[in-house]
């Protein structure tokens, strides 16, 4: 296997420029979350407003895999609304897991179920001690939209 499956094109360039790489000042989801085998750590701030993820900053420090995720996850996300971004979030995952398989339930026609660069990081799989650096910013964004969920 090669190692420019790992760090595609796509990947480093949300690693050098990445986006939504802010605090939000007036979030009103908030998680943090860490890696502590790559020492990977990852803050999601979320503005929801109207049940819609209108603002996100991500921030935090480590590898170019969970931060060039994070960067990817801002983009992805932003605009959309709750339920689209569980669709994503599972279907992100699935793509992450070791068999690639999707979640049998998912109609693939379904906002959200779309990829796009996130598919770069499918090559990541093949590097199992690396699929928790991809799916940490991921984790953190489920647990910040749990956290208002259990709130509002
Ligand atoms: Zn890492």
């Amino acid at each position: 296997m090669a190692l420019e499956d790992l760090y595609r094109e796509v990947i480093l360039d949300h690693y050098r420029n990445p986006r939504n790489r802010q605090g939000l000042g007036q979030a009103n989801a908030v998680a943090d979350g860490s890696n502590p085998l790559c020492g990977d750590e990852v803050r999601v701030e979320l503005l929801i407003e109207g049940g819609e993820v209108t603002a996100i900053g991500v921030t935090g420090h480590g590898c170019s895999i969970s931060q060039a995720s994070g960067s990817m996850m801002g983009d992805a996300v932003k605009g959309r609304n709750i339920e689209t971004i569980r669709i994503l979030t599972g279907r992100f995952k699935g793509m992450m897991s070791i068999d690639g398989a999707d979640d049998p339930g998912l109609d693939p026609n379904r906002p959200g179920a779309v990829l796009g660069d996130l598919e770069a990081l499918q090559g990541v799989r093949k590097f199992p001690v690396r699929i928790k650096c991809a799916n940490l910013p991921w984790t953190t964004l489920e647990e910040a939209i749990k956290n208002f969920v259990a709130s509002h």
